[in-house]
């Protein structure tokens, strides 16, 4: 069994949730029927971004894991008859994925703060630092660093406790001048600051959040897939990488919690489709979820997959290559 030849370019496009639609809790633990799904999609040429509001990890370091993942899918004995020998060849690139700090890339592409002084806050001063310098941050500094230099803004007790790693989850903060960019788990960390801020300094805190669903994520995720889509269809880089590529026709966001993965494609409006699965938060017999209705509902990934293809003429083998 060998793979088909090629299908031409399609005007179509998938932003696929991670836990609860590749995976459950790790990638040790594929939902059946992703890593085909995945495969398949490289080998029609379909872009297809991740996009995940997990952090912790860098772009390039769940890439390698997901690639893992589909390739070691197939490895395993128990699975050869249904992967697709695509699979074995598996490649997820770096900027495929869109973990909820990645858009703060475009602030140094596209807002010029590469010399900005940037506080990094995350679990650990070290993890700050390497994300932040991968997106382009040059003048960085830590929390570690910054209380070293102004130990009395802190009082006694916390300065022999490991401050930095006192807010386990509140990860990814990064105040520049009165202006803070987090991610959306901070919600609770954001409303103390921001209140706190007020009182000493007098004016409101400027904040941008990340992470779904809010739009920074779904314009960063636009440009990942309309960079695919022009190699897809052009079979080469834009000469210029800055400059507005257009889009899909349909941008299927397929996710598994209606809050987030729903709530922000809707929010988003065309080309974006919403697609619920049924394979993590959203796993009751409900024919969609009542607050933010998708545009689909779906079993799993291969369903949803299926249901796509068809609907725009993809021809699909027994092994969906
Ligand atoms: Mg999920």
């Amino acid at each position: 069994m060998s793979p088909s030849a090629p299908a031409p370019p399609v005007d179509f496009a998938f932003a696929l949730d991670v836990d609860g639609v590749l995976f459950r809790g790790g990638a040790s633990n594929p939902i059946p029927g992703s890593p085909e799904v995945l495969a398949a999609l490289q080998h029609h040429r379909i872009p297809h971004v991740l996009i995940t509001n997990g952090t912790g990890i860098l772009e390039a370091e769940k890439a390698r894991e997901i690639q893992d993942m589909v390739r070691s899918y197939v490895a395993d004995e128990a699975h050869t008859e249904a992967a697709s020998p695509a699979a074995a060849a598996y490649t997820l690139p770096e900027d495929a994925v869109v973990i909820a700090s990645t858009p703060m890339r475009s602030l140094v592409t596209h807002h010029g703060w590469a010399k900005k002084r940037v506080l990094a806050v995350a679990w650990t001063s070290e993890f700050a630092l390497r994300s932040a310098r991968a997106y382009g941050f040059e003048n960085v500094v830590t929390v570690d660093e910054y209380l070293a230099k102004h130990p009395v803004l802190v009082a006694g007790n916390f300065v022999d406790a490991p401050v930095h790693t006192e807010p386990g989850h509140w990860d990814d903060v990064e105040p520049i001048e009165g202006v803070l960019l987090f991610h959306l788990t901070l919600g609770a960390f954001r409303e103390s600051l921001a209140t706190l801020f007020q009182l000493a300094v007098g004016r409101k805190l400027e904040t941008i959040q990340f992470g779904k669903p809010f739009p920074e994520m779904y314009a960063y995720t636009e440009r990942a897939l309309a960079l695919q889509f022009y190699r897809s269809t052009h079979g080469t880089d834009p000469a210029d990488i800055q400059q507005d590529l257009p889009l899909p026709g349909t941008i299927y966001a397929v996710g598994d919690n209606p809050l987030s993965d729903i709530k922000g494609a809707n929010g988003r409006g065309a080309p974006w489709t919403s697609v619920l699965v049924r394979t993590g938060n959203f796993n009751t017999d409900a024919p969609n979820d009542p607050d933010n209705p998708a545009a689909m509902v779906c079993d799993d990934l291969l369903q949803a997959f299926r249901q796509i293809a068809a609907a725009h003429g993809l021809p699909l083998g027994e092994d969906l290559c």
